[in-house]
């Protein structure tokens, strides 16, 4: 926590506004947009998952429609297809990022064009906080006249060539869940690009109520709204993101230097200058004839340092594995080959010098 977030909760109670209507989820609303920039605007929800359910709704996705995903990342991208009893197409991701390969995109939506139908939505993701490659899958996106739903769930402080992540897609959702950069400890927004995708979005987040003096409702809805006590942690959060986002960049440089001269071990950095990645998670790859993942995973273990498995990409998992999938399968040699490192914002210099011990003694 920030140090501020408590006040805000207090205001809440103070006030009586224990519910999900209030000024801190005006405040945070607004700290969004002002930070997210380029006309946004921003609804509060319960949760990012929320968020991509709602906006799947907005582009009227309904049963039996065609929706491509990136494969390589958390379920929640995905589930809310499903939600909606639409069908989930897969692609594969590139090399640079990690992200959507704009090549097996456009194969995907050949494939739904060739069955008669265009895609109504692709959902493309910024994961770990690498931004995906945005020129080339917004070009395909303008090219086919399919809206793209940015799942920058991880992504909230990153940019591509410094336009903030959250603000490509025509509807982009961010995560303020208790793992994410920052937290409201559990919660997401959904960011439109138009004022009354807003309007639409609150509508369908608060059980679609008719505008009558008693209780209509025409069409079905959620209750998929923020508590203002919620959104008073995240007022406090924002207050401190630039110091987290910070923070976690010095994670990775510290990860530059003590995997530089590891060789068969390749530490994931941006590709180039126009990619700034927050850095939420810190990855590795082990390619490496005498260690394998498994290895480095358990010596670190051993000494008492906890990595994770990279996210197992949709194509393999036991829900989604039946459904079609474009690419060479880069995304599943990675999960093979990947670790994540610790990367929390409290990482102190004492962790950092035992897990540099660590490294070296391997
Ligand atoms: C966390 C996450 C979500 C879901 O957000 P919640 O707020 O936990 O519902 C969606 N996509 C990705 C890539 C995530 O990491």
């Amino acid at each position: 926590m920030g140090g501020n977030e408590l006040k805000y909760i207090q205001e809440a109670f103070e006030t009586n506004w224990v519910s999900q209507y209030g000024s801190n989820i005006d405040e945070f609303e607004k700290s969004l947009e002002n930070y997210l920039g380029n006309n946004s605007f921003v609804t509060a929800l319960s949760s990012g998952t929320a968020a991509i359910h709602l906006a799947l709704s907005l582009l009227n996705v309904e049963e039996g429609d065609f929706v491509i995903c990136q494969s390589f990342t958390f379920v929640a991208s995905a589930n809310p297809i499903l939600y909606l009893k639409a069908i989930p197409v897969f692609v594969d991701s590139e090399s640079s990022t990690w992200n959507i390969c704009p090549n097996a995109l456009e194969d995907a939506v050949k494939y739904c064009l060739s069955k008669g139908k265009k895609p109504k939505a692709i959902i493309t993701v910024s994961l770990y906080g690498m931004p995906f490659m945005v020129d080339e899958i917004l070009e395909i996106s303008r090219k086919y006249e399919i809206p793209i739903i940015e799942d920058s769930a991880e992504a909230l402080g990153s940019k591509y060539k410094n336009q903030p992540c959250g603000t490509f897609g025509d509807l982009s959702i961010i995560s303020f869940n208790g793992n994410k950069i920052v937290t409201t400890s559990g919660g997401g927004i959904l960011v439109s690009r138009k004022e009354i995708d807003k309007n639409k979005a609150l509508f369908l987040a608060t059980q679609a109520k008719d505008n009558k003096d008693y209780y209509s409702h025409s069409e079905v809805g959620y209750n998929y709204r923020m508590s203002n006590i919620s959104a008073g942690i995240g007022r406090g959060q924002m207050e401190v993101l630039e110091n987290r986002i910070k923070e976690r960049r010095k994670n990775h440089d510290f990860y530059q230097q003590i995997f530089k001269d590891k060789e068969g071990m390749d530490l994931f950095s941006a590709p180039n200058e126009d990619f700034y990645s927050n850095y939420w998670l810190n990855t590795v790859l082990i390619e490496n004839d005498i260690l394998s993942k498994e290895g480095l995973k358990d010596f670190f273990l051993q000494n008492n340092i906890e990595t994770r498995c990279l996210w197992n990409p949709m194509h393999l998992q036991p829900l989604y594995n039946t459904c079609k999938f474009f690419g060479n399968d880069f995304s599943g040699t990675i999960f093979a080959k990947g670790l994540c490192l610790p990367s929390g914002t409290n990482l102190t210099d004492d962790c950092k010098n035992r897990i540099a011990d660590v490294l070296n003694k391997l």
